[in-house]
């Protein structure tokens, strides 16, 4: 899942970047409205966590542009206030969800954990293929039942494959959701992860190769 934090206090910006990339997510952070807009024009984010009260463009405006781009980008708004006025105004300009400040750390992940699946097209929580389990909320995979341990990027590889439900994955498009910008494109991470996460799925293999084009499962 790839996910912008937009947030200009940037002790908090980074904080809550760092803590949904422990959840496995890849997650960029802009530090005003300007910045927000420049990186939406670009990337497909899943989730987009927007402070309300952001310098140079601020978050209302950010929102709305982005609805009036027909963008599928989830909104959650983060305001400082709390009352109903706030919220409505919020969901009203196109806000898919609304969090006041301060918020428990575990709830914003609840809320972009929602968010990200209702961007995607409707699929259960827990996805299942080729005798594969993989539980995004509890970050838990098994093959038929015995459990696998993935490190954060190969679990958001597999998550990205089975999402496919059998179509082709590029690895641009494994890049984009599973990594953030710092990625170098011509890196060979994608490979790298693909061999180790081959291997710890195990036998018989379930992902296949497709040359030139990508990765199915
Ligand atoms: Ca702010």
């Amino acid at each position: 899942m790839r996910v912008l934090v937009v947030e200009d206090e940037r002790v908090l910006a980074d904080a809550i970047a760092t803590g949904l990339r422990r959840e496995a997510m890849a997650v960029d952070v802009a530090y005003d409205g300007a910045a927000a807009l420049e990186k939406t024009g670009y990337i497909d984010y899943d989730v987009i966590v927007l402070d309300r009260d952001l310098p140079r463009v601020h978050g209302d405006e950010v929102a709305r542009r982005l609805v009036a781009q027909r963008s599928a980008s989830r909104i959650i708004m983060l305001t400082a206030a709390g009352d109903v006025d706030d919220k409505v105004e919020g969901l009203e300009i196109g806000a898919d969800d609304y969090l006041a400040k301060p918020f428990v750390f575990m709830e914003l992940v609840a809320r972009v954990r929602a968010l990200g699946r209702r961007s995607a097209p409707p699929l259960p929580p827990v996805l299942e293929r080729a005798g594969i389990r993989l539980d995004p909320g509890k970050r838990q995979v098994t093959r038929d039942g015995a459990e696998i341990h993935l490190t954060k990027k190969e679990f958001a590889v597999l998550e990205e494959l089975m999402r496919a439900e059998g179509a082709v994955v590029s690895q641009e498009d494994l890049l984009d959701k599973a990594w953030d910008e710092n990625i170098d494109p011509f890196t060979n991470v994608v490979r790298v992860t693909m061999m180790t996460l081959r291997k710890k799925l195990g036998d018989p293999p379930v992902i296949e190769t497709v040359p030139g084009v990508g990765y199915r499962l």
